[in-house]
């Protein structure tokens, strides 16, 4: 789909009808494009020339007219182009493939008929060609040049055949189960290398449940695989027909037993919910639930519920990976009404999944940001899990907020919304204070089970005492001693991955810096390299001293690799895990530590902020915070919020089984609100302490923010957009009421991903005024011959860094 800010208008050819929402073929340029039909018209506007469109894509709408509308919000509200947000929601591959095939014409036939007749000119070889024809009717073009070469070209050229182009349903490619015949072939048997890898993938994983898996990880293709069957190394079986993967949950997450009575909390809240379902009008609710309250139960219901009355249902959670016990329940509940949509799909399994949803096979959605797009039709409820969460926000074009989309698309589905959280973001909890949602509590976690209790370890009176600067206190250390002697688990939270934060040069004081960043890189020790956590970049590990040839290189701060190490060393006799983004990369390990330490194979967890988030681990009495603080020194105004929200979550971790749980904190900052109020879990105080902050500096949830940042590779190209944005915001500020501008500025980094960044952050006091500003600046920068990627617009930016 071309990324164009505007619409275009076409003409529809009497021959095709086409009905808003479905693909068509445009000529745009000198090119041809992919476009959506937005409305159909029976004239044209006035004085308008249109081209015509080529062809129709879709035999059915592809975008229902709520999913249209939504589209059109997005793009009006975000000042994205609406090509990209389209493009954004049909995560589809075509559904149709091109295909040519010739039959004979009128004349050809008549070619064919007449050679016998006198007078008639021989057809020569082409003869051949007609008669074939003739009796099969008709042949792709592929083929006929094949068979009739030359032939081929004469027919065409005589107008004795016709080509036609048609649209054919793409044929679903066979998936196979693939395993070794016998045992793993000795190491003297010859195989090719092709045929070597994929035996040694099949050895490792034992069976291969989905051949393209297989193929992937040992770079082959499927006919390396073919000959392996035919030297009867391998057997292939056709796997599951229509080729879904039904995701593989291990069992330890799935639910047996009978069903739990929910606490009267519980009940009030499912009461209340089922009430606002059952009125068929839009209202959105934030549950503001405390951490193991019990909030999924209640989801549970509410969809089951929502099925009953004959609408469908869809679930957000930030990050799919981290919910295995989430999907278990929704798979054992709901079994084959369920469609996961999330990014870890192949791009086949996303298209089978929405189209199971399309064509209403599946009616409950559990999915990450993007199935907030989901093509469910009769939609009753969309449930925000966790929606304090940043994933929710997308930070590229269209960068729009799948939690705000998501009441959207509520809205004009006359649906209920809910968001829940333990830790609401302001904007939500402010939300409910204005009387904008309805506000629905869970006070009190199951089976009354007490919160954590958390206690606070001042970092800067252990250096004063120790005089080294370890990652665990002495008392963070007794504590996990006695979880070891007890039998108990621990999870450790640490919000940095890698081994140290940066490589200091002591004689000069440089740190070694991305060279498409203005940020330190991380050391990571397994690959032995300096790592860019922005953009990926890496670099050896320098001896010495780039900047001075000093040898004096020092590594500063703890990474969740190195602090694993160390624990390790502290506690060797102990099993000992780590779980972060790193891990996470290897396919399968994240899982398999999650459920390890769900089963208590691991005592000691030790992960970034993705172990806080969400989980249920009922053996889990202590969690220890070793750096709680390192984020309240970010530039950005979220910053206590995030603190505060990351270590409500991690307390929430801790005792939510039969024991009770215990929090301890690491902090250089024992004072700080955020770490205070977190460790008293009293978000209400949490809230008026911020919300104060935030009128005073007229940041939100008081005020609209937007962030624009002007950029280029160099840093020239990025001053002279950044000017144009000047002379177009500056006098603004001056004309409307309400509006304030800051900057122009470098950004916080100032460069990422080799792209130099100047920022204005413009804030109003209308989200309505401050939109419209940011589409006359968006034009203004059309007008001014700016490429759209050398100017990010962000509406409502999660991040300003
Ligand atoms: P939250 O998402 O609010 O943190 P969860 O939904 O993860 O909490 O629930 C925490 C635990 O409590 C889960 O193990 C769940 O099975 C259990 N649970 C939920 N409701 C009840 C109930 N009514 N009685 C007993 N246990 C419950
Ligand atoms: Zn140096
Ligand atoms: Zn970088």
């Amino acid at each position: 789909m071309a990324a164009l800010r505007n619409t275009l208008t076409y003409l529809v050819p009497d021959s095709f009808t086409v009905q808003p929402g479905q693909r068509v073929q445009v000529p745009l340029a000198t090119r041809k494009a992919t476009g959506i039909v937005l409305r159909a018209g029976s004239s044209l506007p006035p004085g308008i020339q249109a081209r015509s469109i080529l062809r129709v894509l879709d035999t059915e709408p592809v975008l229902t007219p709520e999913l249209l509308e939504l589209g059109l919000w997005i793009a009006d509200y975000y000042v994205a182009p609406i090509g990209e947000v389209f493009r954004a929601m049909l995560p589809l591959r075509s559904t149709m493939r091109r295909a040519r095939s010739v039959r004979l014409s009128a004349l050809g036939q008549q070619k064919l008929q007449g050679i016998n007749q006198p007078g008639q000119e021989p057809a020569g070889s082409a003869i051949e060609l007609l008669s074939y024809l003739a009796t099969r009717g008709s042949a792709s073009v592929q083929l006929l040049r094949q068979k009739f070469p030359e032939e081929f070209d004469e027919a065409l050229e005589k107008k004795w055949v016709v080509v036609e182009e048609f649209q054919r349903e793409r044929t679903q490619r066979e998936v196979f189960a693939v395993r070794l015949s016998g045992p793993v072939p000795e190491k003297n048997v010859r195989l090719s290398p092709v045929a070597k890898r994929i035996i040694e993938a099949l050895g490792a994983a034992g069976t291969a449940r989905d051949h393209r898996d297989l193929l992937h990880s040992a770079r082959a293709d499927l006919a390396a695989l073919r000959r392996l069957q035919a030297s009867g190394l391998v057997e292939l079986e056709p796997s599951r027909a229509e080729g879904r993967s039904t995701p593989q949950t291990p069992d330890s997450w799935v639910e047996t037993g009978t069903p739990l009575v929910l606490t009267s909390a519980q009940s009030t809240v499912l009461t209340d919910l089922t009430k606002q379902l059952e009125s068929r009008q839009f209202q959105t609710v934030l549950l503001h639930g405390v951490t193991g309250s019990g909030k999924t139960e209640v989801y549970l219901r509410l969809i089951a519920r929502c099925l009953e009355l004959g609408r469908t249902a869809l679930m957000l959670v930030p990050e799919i990976a981290l919910t295995p016990s989430v999907q278990a329940q929704f798979l054992t509940r709901f079994g084959s009404k369920v469609a996961l949509l999330h990014s870890a799909l192949s791009e086949n399994e996303r298209h089978e999944e929405w189209w199971r949803i399309r064509r209403g096979e599946a009616q409950v959605v559990l999915g990450t940001r993007s199935a907030v797009f989901a093509p469910l039709a009769n939609l009753g409820v969309v449930i925000v899990d966790e929606e304090h969460d940043t994933s929710y926000k997308q930070e590229e074009t269209p960068r729009y907020h799948g939690r705000d989309v998501a009441v959207v698309r509520a809205r004009l589905a006359a649906a209920l919304a809910v968001l829940g959280s333990a830790t609401p973001s302001l904007e939500s909890y402010w939300n409910a204070r204005e009387g904008k949602y309805r506000l629905a509590l869970l006070p009190e976690r199951v089976e009354g089970r007490k919160l954590a209790d958390v206690e606070i370890v001042d970092m800067r009176q252990e250096f004063r005492e120790t005089h080294t600067q370890v990652p665990v206190s002495r008392r963070l250390h007794q504590e996990i001693e006695a979880q070891l002697a007890n039998g108990q688990q621990t999870m450790i939270l640490l919000n940095r991955r890698g081994y140290s934060w940066f490589l200091l040069c002591r004689s000069c004081g440089q740190t070694q810096r991305c060279v498409n960043c203005s940020i330190s890189l991380t050391y990571h020790r397994r690959e032995h390299r300096l790592m860019c956590h922005y953009c990926g970049y890496s670099a050896p590990v320098p001896s010495r001293c780039p900047n001075c040839d000093s040898e004096y290189l020092y590594y500063v701060g703890e990474g969740t690799e190195r602090v694993e190490k160390k624990f390790a060393e502290l506690f060797p006799t102990v099993r000992v895990a780590r779980l972060d983004r790193d891990v996470a990369r290897r396919q399968g390990q994240f899982h398999r530590i999650l459920s390890e330490f769900r089963q208590r194979k691991i005592d000691l967890l030790i992960g970034t902020q993705l172990i806080a988030k969400g989980h249920d681990f009922p053996g889990v009495t202590l969690v220890g915070v070793v750096s709680a603080d390192i984020g309240l020194g970010l530039p950005d105004f979220r910053s206590a919020e995030r603190t505060f929200q990351l270590l409500t979550q991690a307390a929430g971790r801790a005792g939510r089984g039969e024991s009770p749980g215990r929090v301890l904190v690491q902090t250089f900052f024992p004072d700080h609100y955020a770490i205070r109020l977190a460790a008293e879990q009293n978000y209400e105080a949490f809230f008026d302490k911020e919300m104060r902050f935030r009128r005073m500096m007229h940041y939100p949830p008081v005020t609209a923010l937007a962030n624009v940042i002007a950029q280029g590779s160099k840093l020239e190209q990025a001053a002279q957009v950044a000017k144009h944005v000047g002379d177009f915001l500056i006098p603004l500020e001056q004309d409307t009421e309400g509006v304030k501008i800051l900057g122009p500025t470098p950004a916080p980094l100032a460069k990422l991903v080799g792209r130099f960044r100047i920022q204005f952050l413009i804030k109003c006091t209308s989200r309505a005024r401050l939109s419209t500003i940011l589409r006359r600046l968006a034009d203004y920068a059309d007008q001014q011959g700016i490429p759209q990627r050398s100017l990010v617009i962000d509406m409502d930016p999660s991040n300003i860094m």
